[in-house]
């Protein structure tokens, strides 16, 4: 069952705690002032003072507080745009050529590394897109909670159709939620067959709106640039549809999409914020750990002292390595997000003291 510390119950009792111990000895109970006693056993304390004693589990969701956003405060969000498709259908190639021609001049030469996304205003309005195409990482994020992603461009080269990757991120980008651009690719190409690709689509119920269907479609090539403007426009506009707001006023909640560690620099990581703005010494927690965010980084490696919904930035300020999915959340103090790191802490060990003491049973049946 929970514990109560003693010095702690008698706090609230308003009983010292060494007059607590000897209540105790009374009731037969063996303790310290140092120690914890069981739900039960306070409960019974408590009756003998005629207080009674109600033990309630703290967790960290009665801790973190809740913001209650006004509708005044949503503002309009850039929309977060992950590239999807069969192998060598061309992600890459499409993220390198957006990259390459719609980030201005100056700003495209000073990006020094990669930081796993990078925003693209146009005159319509900005995307932030995730830099690494596929479906693991959109998985990945998926499977630990995260949905990072709000619009899908499915990638189809057109001199090859539909292929088992195509469908398989049909299925993700439905099981998420999450509405599809199609980005009929290769078309520089002389096989380039875009209508059998509309009608391989069609069937798999991605039908084009100059069919009567709901989707957009975009014939583009990755190689000649052809195309890649409307396509952006076309996101946009599916964006404009999905409404897409955050409160900028609050406190950030932030999503790690990469991490690692840098030789030079420590643990760093990738985080696009998914509301509120989140500002350089901001306190957070992420996963197990407590941090504070030490120097912050644009896409292009400027440092900036702050970044609004949907804007993805590099921190510095972690004592280890998060992991991509992780939620990292903005706390008013230091003293609340070091409490919940520990009582996440301590929920790690327990599980892993579980998954241990699994192991031991299993090598003592196969033992017998
Ligand atoms: P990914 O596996 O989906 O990331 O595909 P890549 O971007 O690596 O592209 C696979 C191959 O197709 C590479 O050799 C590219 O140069 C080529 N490719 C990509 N886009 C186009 C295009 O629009 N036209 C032509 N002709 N080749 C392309
Ligand atoms: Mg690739």
């Amino acid at each position: 069952g929970e514990n109560v510390a003693i010095t702690e119950l008698a706090r609230l009792m308003g009983i010292k705690a060494n007059e607590i111990v000897k209540k105790l000895f009374e009731m037969g109970v063996m303790a310290n002032i140092n120690q914890s006693i069981d739900a039960e056993t306070a409960q019974l304390l408590g009756a003998e003072y005629d207080i009674e004693v109600v033990v309630k589990v703290v967790t960290e969701d009665d801790l973190i507080p809740k913001y209650e956003d006004k509708p005044e405060d949503l503002k309009p969000r850039p929309p977060i745009v992950t590239v999807m498709g069969h192998v060598d259908h061309g992600k890459t190639s499409l993220l390198d050529k957006i990259r390459r021609t719609k980030i201005a001049e100056k700003e495209a030469g000073g990006i020094t590394q990669h930081i796993g996304a990078y925003e693209v205003d146009l005159p319509q309005g900005k995307l932030v897109f995730l830099d690494t195409p596929g479906h693991e990482a959109f998985t990945t994020l998926r499977a630990r909670g995260a949905q990072v992603t709000d619009i899908v461009i499915l990638v189809v080269a057109a001199d090859d159709g539909v292929m088992p990757q195509t469908k398989e991120a049909i299925d993700h980008s439905k099981a998420a939620g999450v509405p599809i651009v199609v980005a009929i690719n290769k078309i520089d190409k002389p096989n380039a067959n875009p209508e059998h690709v509309k009608s391989q689509l069609a069937e798999l119920g991605i039908i084009p709106e100059e069919w009567g269907g709901s989707h957009q479609f975009q014939e583009v090539s990755a190689k000649t640039g052809q195309g890649i403007d409307e396509l952006l426009e076309r996101v946009l506009l599916e964006a404009e549809m999905l409404e897409l707001k955050a409160n900028p006023k609050r406190p950030a909640e932030c999503v790690v999409i990469e991490a690692k560690l840098d030789k030079h620099r420590g643990a760093v990581a990738t985080v696009i914020v998914q509301n509120g703005t989140l500002k350089k010494g901001d306190v957070f927690v992420v996963g197990a750990q407590y941090g504070k965010v030490r120097s912050m980084f644009n896409f292009i490696g400027r440092t900036v002292k702050e970044a609004g919904p949907s804007i993805p930035v590099e921190l510095m300020g972690f004592s280890e390595v998060p992991e991509a999915g992780e939620k990292l959340i903005v706390l008013p103090n230091e003293k609340l997000a070091k409490q919940i790191a520990d009582m996440r802490k301590e929920k790690k060990r327990e599980k892993e003291m579980l998954e241990k003491s699994k192991v031991s049973l299993t090598d003592i049946f196969s033992k017998i």
